[in-house]
């Protein structure tokens, strides 16, 4: 399923995420949050992993040269350094370039046995594939993070765009980094989008991206194309 990005400077579209489903032959659709933890625990994430960049380089050469794709990496996928080939080959065989393609990691992917993943990270970035600091806040969120990698977002975490309406407290953090983020010139994504007064809210203090069931639940590849010729869209979030 791909979820998308909406640019509020531009009211448009940039790019999807790609979530992860699974549709159980008697258990019906089971979320990522209940198999990738066992995935990581078999190694099976491996293989996961490589068949989610796959499906998601394909998936993007059906889509306009400006939409992005961001795919969610776990920790350890980038401990098995045949990750780097897997990306490099996708992008190759499905002919897009490696700047529409975008790797979200958290937090805690930068605390743990880092050594590895930096020497991977850092030959995809050579290639100009981008980096996202995804569930921002949630971690141990050390603003050291933000030093360790040149990222192009960081997602601030659904949690605190849920709650910034009615806790001022949350409030305060989101301001703060949007503002921090701008000073470091990284774009900001809220995530978790659902009211219009939140989305309005966040336009007001200058979030560049949203994203959120306000905007669109997680579609399928031909939603996608349904979504990015949708003209209600337009319509219904101009400012
Ligand atoms: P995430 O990357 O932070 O993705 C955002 C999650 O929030 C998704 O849940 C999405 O469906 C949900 N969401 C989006 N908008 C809203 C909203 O407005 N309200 C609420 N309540 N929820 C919203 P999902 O698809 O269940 O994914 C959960 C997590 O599983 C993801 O969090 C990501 O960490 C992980 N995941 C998903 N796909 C993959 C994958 O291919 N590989 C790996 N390693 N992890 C994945
Ligand atoms: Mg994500
Ligand atoms: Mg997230």
């Amino acid at each position: 399923m791909f979820q998308p990005f909406l640019d509020l400077g531009g009211n448009r579209i940039t790019g999807f995420e790609a979530l992860l489903r699974w549709q159980h032959p008697s258990r019906g659709l089971v979320p990522p949050s209940e198999f990738i933890p066992i995935a990581e625990e078999t190694g099976l994430i491996h293989e996961i992993g490589e068949w989610v960049i796959r499906r998601a380089c394909a998936t993007l050469a059906d889509w306009p040269e400006d939409i992005r794709v961001a795919v969610n990496f776990s920790a350890s996928q980038f401990h098995n350094t045949a990750i780097l080939q897997t990306i490099v080959q996708a992008l190759a065989d499905a002919k897009v370039s490696p700047r529409r393609f975008e790797i979200e990691i958290t937090e805690s992917m930068l605390l743990s046995k880092y050594g590895s993943a930096a020497t991977v990270l850092n030959a995809l970035l050579e290639l100009g594939v981008t980096v996202a600091l995804d569930d921002f806040g949630t971690g141990f969120s050390s603003l050291t993070y933000l030093r360790k990698l040149p990222f192009s977002r960081i997602k601030i975490d659904q949690s605190f765009i849920r709650d910034m309406l009615v806790q001022p407290d949350c409030a305060a953090i989101v301001k703060s980094v949007i503002g921090l983020a701008r000073d470091l010139n990284i774009n900001v994504v809220a995530e978790g989008v659902e009211t219009a007064d939140q989305l309005e809210y966040l336009r007001q203090i200058g979030c560049d991206e949203v994203q959120g069931y306000l905007i669109s639940r997680p579609v399928s590849a031909d939603g996608v194309l349904a979504l990015l010729d949708t003209k209600k869209l337009r319509a219904i979030y101009a400012a």
